[in-house]
């Protein structure tokens, strides 16, 4: 059993989606396809939700007309009358249902977050419908099923939490039949379903782990996330332009790697793999005969495998007189993080200068202004005497490889190339895990920093070696050569 994950640049206009259809029919059933919306669709209707709360009901109409068009153009490349008309006729019902839920947002004023959800769902389920009746149209038997029925969920609309028992059970009775008959099924990333019934989303991104949630409660042997590179790459391309793919990373490199900002995989992604030591690799749709990444259990244990960074973060100090008073200081602080959902992407204490520091995500809580005298009142109200201290647009720099912050000369090697490039660090964090080294610098040096740490930790490939690499499709060749 094969999940193929596709993301929105892979699905994004009709020549990709016959690209994709192509890919899905090269894999042995059973199989199932879990998709993306098309590039820029969330968006669009992210902005359509919007503007339908504070009185944008023309602005909303044209993003809608927007979406519209594009899913249209798609729908008339569906080289199959009667699937075209049947496709035509679910997205009309699809942006019908959605000019409602915008109505629903303009009457009230104001955006929920299940309001959101539920508008947001329309460019997954239109991309389920197109990628059917595609594979159909081919001549693959296909179905579309909406995750809102499969992946069920707890009701955090906008980054909701996964029910794995409950979704295993749905899979087996909404997948199953369709599998054992031998069709494709696709699926729709990123919903799923509350407690009530209500369309969740999983987070932005969240499309890769709604592969994986399907991938365990299907038992599959592999969960593939086709997208528009070729694999992980040493750093994001967009930043480091020869940065290299790493063939092969553990399980460990590649959470720490989406943790801090590799935004190829979803940070959530990785988990339900590990339980079941279900192979993940990534792959590019438009090279499909490369051979990617591999993330399994274990990986070769290099040096430093990639240097990735995560921006607009808060770092926030904690300046606590009283030793005593350090642990319900730290309790009190974790407290408000929680209550607000904000995350801690890392934490410190140096007790001799009774300071502790959190770097924290605190998109959508606003700068320090908020969040300082948020932590100020929840100290208040501990009965803590503490200083809080914030500095906004903090990036941290991780660089991810196996035993990275075993080799005790990694951190220093790593200060030195960022003290070579002027580049002052905030804060540096080594003890947390041994397979990334992080440092906190400012958002402006970000970029700098990770171009310097990737020259110094990454060697740049041998141009010799570079024509040598396996090609996929060789290697698929070779393994079923071997049997
Ligand atoms: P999809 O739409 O397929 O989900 P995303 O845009 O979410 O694709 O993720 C792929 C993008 O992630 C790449 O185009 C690349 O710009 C970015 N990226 C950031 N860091 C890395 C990395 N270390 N390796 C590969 N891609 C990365
Ligand atoms: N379409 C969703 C987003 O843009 C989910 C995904 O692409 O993974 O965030
Ligand atoms: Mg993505």
């Amino acid at each position: 059993m094969i999940v193929m994950k596709f993301g929105g640049t892979s699905v994004g206009d009709a020549a990709r989606l016959h690209q994709v259809a192509a890919i899905i029919e090269t894999q042995p059933a059973p199989r199932a396809a879990v998709v993306s919306a098309a590039s820029g669709v969330t968006n669009l209707l992210l902005d359509a939700a919007r503007a339908s709360a504070v009185d944008g009901d023309a602005l909303s109409a044209k993003l809608t007309t927007q979406i519209r068009v594009r899913h249209h153009d798609i729908a008339a490349a569906i080289a199959s009358d009667h699937e075209r008309a049947a496709a035509v006729a679910a997205l009309d019902q699809l942006h019908a249902a959605l000019d409602d839920a915008l109505a629903a947002v303009s009457r009230a004023g104001e955006l929920s977050q299940r309001n959101s959800d539920r508008i947001l769902a329309t460019g997954e389920k239109a991309m389920s419908v197109l990628l059917a009746a595609t594979l159909r149209a081919r001549g693959t038997a296909a179905v579309h099923i909406w995750a809102d029925r499969v992946i069920a969920t707890d009701d955090r609309h906008g980054n909701a939490r996964p029910d794995r028992t409950r979704t295993r059970e749905l899979a087996a009775l909404e997948m199953k039949p369709h599998l054992d008959a031998g069709s494709t099924v696709v699926m729709t990333g990123f919903i799923g379903c509350a407690p009530d019934g209500a369309t969740t989303t999983l987070g932005r991104g969240g499309s890769d782990y709604s592969a994986t949630l399907l991938g365990a409660a299907l038992d599959a042997d592999e969960v593939q996330i086709w997208t528009d590179v070729p694999g992980v790459l040493s750093a994001d391309p967009r930043q480091v332009p020869d940065a290299r793919v790493v063939p092969g990373i553990s399980y460990d490199e590649a959470q720490e790697l989406a943790h801090f900002g590799a935004k190829v995989l979803h940070p959530r992604t990785i988990r339900p793999a590990v339980s079941l030591g279900i192979p993940v690799r990534i792959l590019s749709t438009f090279l499909p005969g490369e051979p990617g990444t591999l993330v399994t259990r274990e990986a070769p244990a290099d040096s430093v495998k990639a240097v990735t960074a995560l921006t607009n973060l808060l770092l926030l100090t904690i300046d606590v007189p009283e030793l005593e008073d350090l642990a319900s200081a730290s309790a009190a602080v974790f407290g408000a993080l929680h209550d607000d959902r904000i995350e801690v992407i890392a934490a410190s204490q140096a007790s001799s200068r009774r300071r502790m520091i959190y770097v924290v995500d605190a998109t959508g809580h606003g700068g320090c202004t908020r969040v300082g005298q948020r932590m100020s009142a929840a100290l208040d109200a501990a009965g803590v005497d503490a200083e809080v201290g914030c500095r906004e647009d903090v990036a941290l720099v991780a660089a991810v490889g196996e035993g990275v912050a075993a080799a005790p000369q990694t951190l220093s090697q790593l200060l030195a190339i960022l003290g070579r490039a002027e580049i002052p660090v905030l804060f540096t964090n080594q003890q947390h895990s041994n397979v990334a080294l992080t440092v906190a610098v400012a958002g402006k040096d970000a970029a700098r920093a990770v171009l310097a740490l990737h020259d110094a930790f990454v060697r740049p490939q041998p141009a010799s070696s570079r024509g040598r690499r396996p090609r996929r499709s060789h290697m698929l060749a070779e393994s079923l050569r071997v049997g």
